[in-house]
């Protein structure tokens, strides 16, 4: 059972499209379970009604014909039930509703089970038999076990428009609900999809004999010499928009195109005899075949670089153009991968946004997107690519969402908003040198989170008295190996003097998890459990010792460094590592440098970490709250899971218990306490943090102004009562729906939006 249960699955998969795949299911169960009929309702969202989309069995003139409204019929009892119903006398059942053109009459036998995707019912899988007699267990488990896996896959037929184009319902064909997917950078961006494809398709490349194997070998090298000047063309581009330090990602592609495993291994094929495009092929493939079967999501992506330089080669291999260069004045780049390159395709100032099916907001489109200002939805799964292409479209980088083609109310309250940002932002603007300061006179400072040295210059604009997390993981990541010692001073001491004499807490290298590095593979099953932050850099000293060395060298004659370390769960993690910092810092002394021991601080966010507040401020300065992972190891929530996105937010009840909880721990040891985790830029949470007492809060500079204007109109005193009765509450939809309230009572209702 379970081989052809896999085997329909896997043909339903590989169908071109939903019309396709019903078919193949109604045709694969009906033979499997060796039953008269098999039938798919699908339900259709505008009428609320489930419609015959697929059957094998009944009559086919009644598909798209049959439609049952939500209390009519045995398909609508399985649907509201949200439970087979197996029947043996299906007829005599009172729901039964007997359609003249389906031909059911003569079947005695129903079972139908629902297919339900996230809670929510899309339709109805039924098998219906002469016999009067109700299926067996293994008919009803094998129903059961297919509707569950077809529930993703029709989920996403339906996100993407699909159904209603089946239904006849939009002749366009054009998803009517916004595309989700997940915020990459913030902003909104209306214009003109441009969608980009691959110009050569790899796959697709036959083999063939070479006729002349030294031209074939000609061809190849004058392709891998034309790809690297395009990729020099295209970071010349960027020049003015990016720091120098930010181009390693050019550089990384240019080493992946002279590599010997690309070019050599190549031209020993073609030697072979095969010709240039077949060669390159093969060994692309093959290669890509290892990067894909790799866990790690951070190398997966080197692989699709990969693939992004081998299409341009092959490009221009078949003498194609990768794209005519021609973009419209509002570009809205989608595709199914849009890579760091296409982006610096487009001529600065004519792109508006990006989307990309793949990808999430670690990808280094989603950083370069950040750095330059451009609104991003990453991972926009249900994205039609195949029909968008120069279509209007809206893209919703604060909630990650997309509007093919949207109507007048939707664009015109886009319009709206986007006006308001606006407005919103050059009132702000006017707050940059104010203090934030609350009615009365609580000071709380606001830093400034960063990791590319382009984001330095809108962190300073944004009035950030400082960088209260400095994620050095970002230089590691967009290089081929480590970078040295000498390498990560020139970074540091960048931004130290950037910010001199505002205090800069640069975060020791936290790679795990989901960032990791494509020259230092971690192959985990758990790995937000496993090998993270710490815990790399105290079993590779040699690591940890190059870069607090770096950093302490920037350092000497500015002294505005604080060293943080990231990912604490024991008080002996902090001795070892204050050990090697007094380590490197006496060997800088020794080596002449006047080099000053900085003050060393722990981010709190594992859990075990809240309940040592004691024993870690004993040994440090000072302490930032790291909410994201803290939510995440709190609630049990993947942090980049979509699937439980819903359940991840850092006013559970729980959290906030633990913030405050480390507030306190922090003070009775009189140790200042700042935020840092996506929370310290959240207006809603802005309220509750300051009513707990916390020191300082580090955001990404965009919020930076919006949280100032909370704070300067609030009193400690008001936010204290706010905070008592969330503290009284015991549902996180409650609390954040209360701190809503109070944000529009404000009058600050405006923030809340942008500050999701
Ligand atoms: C955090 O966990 O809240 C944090 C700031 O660190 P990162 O997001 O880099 O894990
Ligand atoms: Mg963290």
């Amino acid at each position: 059972m379970l081989n052809q249960l896999r085997r329909i699955i896997q043909e339903v998969n590989s169908a071109r499209n939903l019309d396709q795949a019903l078919s193949i299911i109604v045709q694969r169960v009906k033979e499997t379970m060796q039953v008269e009929v098999c039938s798919v309702y699908l339900k259709a969202e505008e009428e609320q009604q489930l419609v015959l989309m697929a059957t094998e069995g009944l009559r086919q003139e009644s598909v798209g014909l049959i439609r049952l409204a939500a209390d009519e019929g045995l398909v609508s009892l399985v649907a509201t039930r949200e439970e087979p119903v197996n029947l043996a006398h299906a007829p005599e059942h009172p729901q039964y509703r007997y359609f003249p053109a389906s031909g059911e009459e003569q079947f005695a036998g129903f079972l139908g089970v629902p297919i339900i995707h996230h809670r929510s019912i899309l339709g109805v899988l039924v098998v219906q038999q002469r016999r009067a007699e109700q299926f067996d267990e293994d008919h009803v488990t094998l129903l059961i076990t297919i509707a569950a896996q077809l529930a993703g896959a029709i989920a996403h037929a339906d996100a993407s428009g699909e159904i209603e184009r089946l239904l006849g319902n939009h002749d366009d064909a054009l998803p009517s609900k916004p595309i989700k997917g997940q915020p990459g950078a913030p902003g909104v961006g209306i214009g003109t999809a441009m969608v980009m494809y691959p110009a050569a398709d790899l796959e697709a490349t036959p083999d063939r004999l070479a006729e002349n194997i030294e031209q074939e070998i000609e061809n190849f090298r004058s392709a891998i010499i034309a790809v690297k000047a395009e990729i020099q063309q295209l970071s010349d581009r960027l020049k003015s928009a990016l720091p120098q330090e930010d181009f390693a990602l050019f550089e990384a592609y240019r080493l992946m195109l002279e590599s010997r495993s690309l070019n050599e291994v190549t031209i020993e094929r073609i030697r072979a005899g095969q010709w240039a495009p077949g060669a390159l092929r093969q060994t692309v493939m093959e290669q890509l075949k290892v990067f894909h079967e790799m866990d790690d999501p951070y190398l997966r992506e080197r692989g699709e670089d990969l693939r992004d330089l081998s299409l341009r080669v092959m490009a221009h291999l078949q003498e194609g153009h990768a794209h005519n260069g021609e973009y419209p004045d509002n570009t809205i780049l989608m595709g199914h991968e849009i890579s760091a390159s296409m982006l610096a395709e487009v001529p600065q100032g004519k792109l508006k946004a990006v989307v990309s099916v793949r990808g999430s907001r670690t990808s280094h489109v989603a950083i370069l997107a950040r750095a330059l200002g451009i609104p991003a939805v990453m991972g926009a799964k249900d994205l039609p690519v195949g029909r968008i292409d120069r279509l209007h479209v809206i893209v919703d980088g604060y909630g990650g969402q997309v509007y093919i083609a949207p109507s007048k109310t939707v664009e015109i309250e886009y319009r709206r908003l986007a006006k308001e940002e606006d407005t919103l932002k050059s009132e702000l603007m006017a707050l940059k040198e104010e203090p934030a300061v609350t009615q009365d006179g609580e000071h709380i400072s606001l830093y400034a989170n960063t990791g590319l040295l382009s984001d330095i210059t809108p962190s300073l604009n944004s009035g950030a008295e400082g960088i209260g997390l400095y994620r050095t993981e970002f230089p590691f990541m967009i290089r081929q190996r480590f970078p040295g010692e000498d390498e990560q001073y020139q970074v540091y001491r960048q931004v130290l003097e950037a910010f001199n004499p505002r205090p800069v807490t640069l975060r020791t290298l936290d790679i795990g998890g989901d960032k990791s590095l494509p020259y230092f593979p971690i192959e985990e099953d758990n790995p937000f459990l496993g090998w993270r932050g710490i815990r790399i850099t105290l079993d590779h000293p040699e690591i940890f010792l190059v870069q607090v060395r770096a950093m302490m060298r920037a350092n000497v004659g500015i002294n505005n460094l604080q060293i943080m370390l990231p990912m604490i769960s024991d008080v002996s993690e902090v001795d070892e590592a204050m050990a090697l910092m007094q380590r490197a810092h006496r060997e800088i002394c020794e080596e002449g440098a006047a080099a000053q021991m900085p003050r060393i601080g722990v981010m709190v966010e594992v859990p075990s970490a809240v309940y040592q507040m004691e024993g870690l401020a004993r040994r440090v300065d000072f302490f930032s709250i790291g909410s994201n992972d803290l939510t995440q190891y709190l609630l049990a929530v993947d942090r980049n899971n979509a699937q439980v996105a819903d359940l991840y937010d850092s006013l559970h009840p729980a959290v906030l218990r633990a913030v405050q909880q480390i507030i306190n721990g922090a003070h009775a040891h009189h140790k200042p306490v700042s935020v840092c985790g996506e929370m310290a830029g959240d207006p809603a949470a802005t309220i509750l943090l300051v009513a707990m007492g916390v020191d300082s809060l580090s955001m990404s500079a965009s919020s930076l102004l919006r949280v100032k204007w909370v704070i300067r109109n609030l009193t400690r005193a008001r936010a204290q009562e706010i905070l008592a009765r969330v503290l009284s509450m015991e549902k996180t939809a409650e609390i954040r729906d209360y701190l809503h309230e109070c944000l529009d009572v404000a009058g600050l209702g405006g923030l809340i939006r942008a500050g999701r």
